[in-house]
């Protein structure tokens, strides 16, 4: 693909782009937080503003509480709540400690929850159910376990915050493997930061915006990109503790300037009665999963500006973007983001280098051995160029499904599934769906009969919901290729 440089703002040289100066995460909030300490970065869950003052002392306050506890430089902590001001101050306290985050799902279940705990070694969790933190003492029993307030924790140790490098591990993710258990993407200080910063840069993210954040933090999408960039570029963030769409356009209609969803929100927002509210974004931008052509149509329509579509993944961060000046193409990924190098491999799996990508996963050579090549990160995602030099995702190479922009790997779903006793086989697939992009459906070998019902009893005790099949299909046998492996394509077929 042609490179970064030829699709910068317009205004701007290469020569401008200075990335990741800061070092850390924490060194560009601080500058921020210092050069403006009453600016509003934060409105919490329950509509309190909170100023970068008050962050700025309650992280360094977390921190030292986190000390206190004995959690230090590079110990794993998980982070499994809801979106809330204390999950904010309680995050950012532990980066402030050069200690690395775990964020995790919480719809995770208990085997979900046990695999990803005792993978990482975590030293501590913040946890705000009662339920999740018996699973975590379960599976990490010398853990320090805390509710976000951090009650359980001791008063803040008088400790001289140390300041994290760019190569200090922030955050690490677990990201679903093909082979069934989801693997943690180490992401640095600088991975972090070089792409927040891209992504300001090239969507125009000044302080004057205030972003909706309905998003999960637990993800990328609304970790990586809305909170970091808003605490990066000195804006203002909304929490909310979910998505629905009237408190999307109340927030608009208050003075809301941006807001980033999956293709599921978006189908979810021009439904709904109201909509036109959206008029009043300076930017809305879709990801994690393709968004239809004909939704951004309709969302062009009804906002009366087309959606910004972009493409990343947890290991990588932001890759490419629609331009925020040019024509943002609908069914297309647009270009590369600052910094970011992008091609394609001869089968068009498309490739990226660039300072945002992560260093590998957790404790896995064999798997970072599979993942790079010549220094290139191999997304598994297949991609194509147009005329104009626009990249589309055309398909998946790992056979993911993705369901209101959670991914969903078949492999894990079919070993769940498969444990049943009257379960001969099973693999999954997604259908196609128009609300939620795709749902997850499981064709099954039975050797005793069973309803769908306990099937998914079944599922529902070891898999979060997002990812129990919707729909069972009984087989006499699944289809295989010569080599033994199923034929997806040919199960896909029969849902339509
Ligand atoms: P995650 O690691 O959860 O961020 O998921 C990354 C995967 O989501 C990528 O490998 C893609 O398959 C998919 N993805 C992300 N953004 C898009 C997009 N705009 N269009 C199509 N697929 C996307």
């Amino acid at each position: 693909m042609r490179p970064w440089t030829d699709h910068l703002p317009a205004g701007l040289s290469p020569e401008d782009v200075h990335l990741g100066a800061a070092g850390s995460l924490v060194a560009a909030w601080e500058q921020r937080w210092a050069a403006d300490p009453s600016k509003v970065v934060l409105v919490d869950t329950t509509g309190a503003p909170r100023r970068a003052d008050e962050l700025e002392a309650a992280t360094a306050n977390a921190a030292g509480r986190f000390a206190a506890a004995g959690v230090g430089h590079g110990d794993r902590v998980a982070i499994s709540a809801a979106t809330s001001y204390e999950f904010v101050v309680a995050y950012i306290g532990l980066l402030r400690l050069g200690a690395t985050a775990l964020p995790m799902n919480t719809a995770y279940r208990e085997p979900e929850i046990a695999h990803i705990a005792r993978d990482a070694a975590i030293t501590a969790a913040v946890v705000d159910d009662a339920e999740r933190a018996e699973w975590i003492r379960a599976a990490a029993p010398t853990a320090i376990v805390t509710s976000p307030s951090l009650d359980q924790l001791p008063p803040s140790a008088d400790v001289a915050l140390p300041a994290p490098t760019g190569d200090d591990a922030a955050l690490l993710v677990y990201t679903s493997g093909t082979t069934g258990a989801p693997k943690g993407a180490l992401l640095s200080h600088r991975n972090l930061l070089v792409s927040s910063e891209a992504v300001a840069l090239a969507w125009r993210w000044t302080a004057e915006d205030r972003l909706v954040l309905t998003l999960p933090l637990f993800h990328l999408h609304g970790l990586g990109v809305g909170l970091h960039g808003t605490l990066t570029t000195g804006a203002t963030a909304l929490l909310y503790p979910g998505f629905d769409p009237n408190t999307v356009f109340s927030a608009v209609d208050t003075g809301a300037t941006m807001f980033f969803g999956v293709p599921t929100m978006w189908h979810r927002l021009v439904a709904a009665p109201g909509a036109t509210a959206l008029r009043g974004l300076r930017l809305g931008v879709s990801g994690s999963a393709p968004l239809p052509a004909d939704l951004h149509a309709a969302i062009a329509a009804i906002a009366g500006a087309a959606p910004i579509e972009r493409y990343g993944l947890t290991e990588t961060v932001m890759l490419t973007s629609n331009p925020y000046d040019g024509e943002r193409r609908g069914g297309s990924v647009g270009f590369p983001f600052p910094l970011v190098e992008v091609r394609l491999a001869a089968d068009g799996e498309i490739e990226a280098k660039a300072p945002n990508v992560f260093g590998g996963y957790w404790q896995r050579p064999d798997a970072n051995a599979e993942s790079f090549v010549d220094g290139w990160f191999r997304t598994g995602d297949l991609g194509a160029e147009d005329g104009d030099g626009y990249l589309h995702i055309v398909g998946r190479k790992k056979e993911l499904i993705i369901t209101g922009g959670f991914n969903v790997y078949p492999r894990e779903v079919e070993e769940a599934i498969a444990l049943h006793p009257a379960v001969a086989e099973a693999a999954v697939v997604g259908a196609p769906d128009a609300e939620w992009g795709e749902r997850v459906c499981a064709f099954v070998v039975l050797g005793d009969d069973v309803s769908d019902a306990e099937l998914d009893e079944w599922c529902a005790a070891r898999l979060a919901p997002y990812k129990r099949p919707r729909r069972y299909e009984r087989v006499a046998a699944l289809p295989r290729n010569a080599l033994g492996k199923i034929v997806r394509g040919e199960l896909t077929k029969r849902l339509t």
